[in-house]
């Protein structure tokens, strides 16, 4: 299928593109597409977001849709970033702040209580208005400083509970690296966008009636 990826963070644009196009699929940008497009995110779930977003990108392109509405959870602080997260230090986007914040709001809780898990919601919506919502998770914990220079957004601070290998399979996340420190497969095997790409993706035939 031919998707136009509803995102205007790059980070995202580059996974959501990997794993589509590993999947057999078509991506356009919406650089490609020449859609200059902001909506508002309103919604107060990750689901509602991204239907945000794959509604009015779907609309302006006339192309079946996929948007990715993904934030991180942390335990410690009741759920916060959540679906804040891209302007949790309150510019939209800018990752280096977030992070800082974010370390800063962490600084007394101590190893064992640093539970937190990344969550995707992928909405796909089509021009005849039919859409499909799914979701992933990744848990893992918040680190006490920044490692590794892959990826985008909170990666450096987050430690997943496992890892991708090469044949498909995970392991236990045992040197505990961050998400900047795993490789682009290694990220996508086990990363709360991956395993709501693959659910997208085992949902599909069904919901196209094939
Ligand atoms: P959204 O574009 O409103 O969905 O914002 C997502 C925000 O969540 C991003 O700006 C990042 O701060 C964070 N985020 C989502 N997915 C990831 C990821 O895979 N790695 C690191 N940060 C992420």
């Amino acid at each position: 299928m031919i998707f136009c990826a509803a995102t205007n963070n790059q980070g995202k644009l580059k996974e959501l593109r990997r794993i589509l196009e590993r999947a057999g699929h078509e991506v356009k940008s919406l650089r490609e597409l020449g859609v200059t497009l902001d909506p508002e995110e309103t919604g107060t779930t990750f689901a509602e977001n991204a239907r945000i977003k794959a509604e009015a990108f779907c609309k302006a392109t006339g192309l079946a849709t996929v948007a990715d509405d993904s934030g991180l959870c942390v335990d410690a602080l009741n759920g916060a970033p959540g679906v804040y997260s891209a302007r949790y230090a309150g510019v939209h986007g800018d990752d280096d702040a977030n992070n800082r914040k974010l370390l800063d709001a962490m600084k007394d809780v101590p190893a064992g209580k640093r539970a937190a898990r990344f969550v995707s919601a992928v909405c796909l919506m089509l021009p005849d208005g039919r859409e499909l919502t799914v979701e992933g998770e990744c848990p893992g914990t918040v680190a006490f400083g920044l490692t590794g220079e892959n990826g985008f957004g909170y990666d450096p601070l987050f430690v997943p509970d496992c890892v991708g290998l090469p044949d498909g399979t995970t392991t236990p996340n045992t040197a505990r690296r961050s998400y900047a420190e795993l490789a682009d497969g290694e990220k996508d095997a086990i990363s709360h966008r991956g395993r709501a790409m693959e659910r997208l993706e085992q949902a599909l035939p069904a919901f196209l009636g094939e």
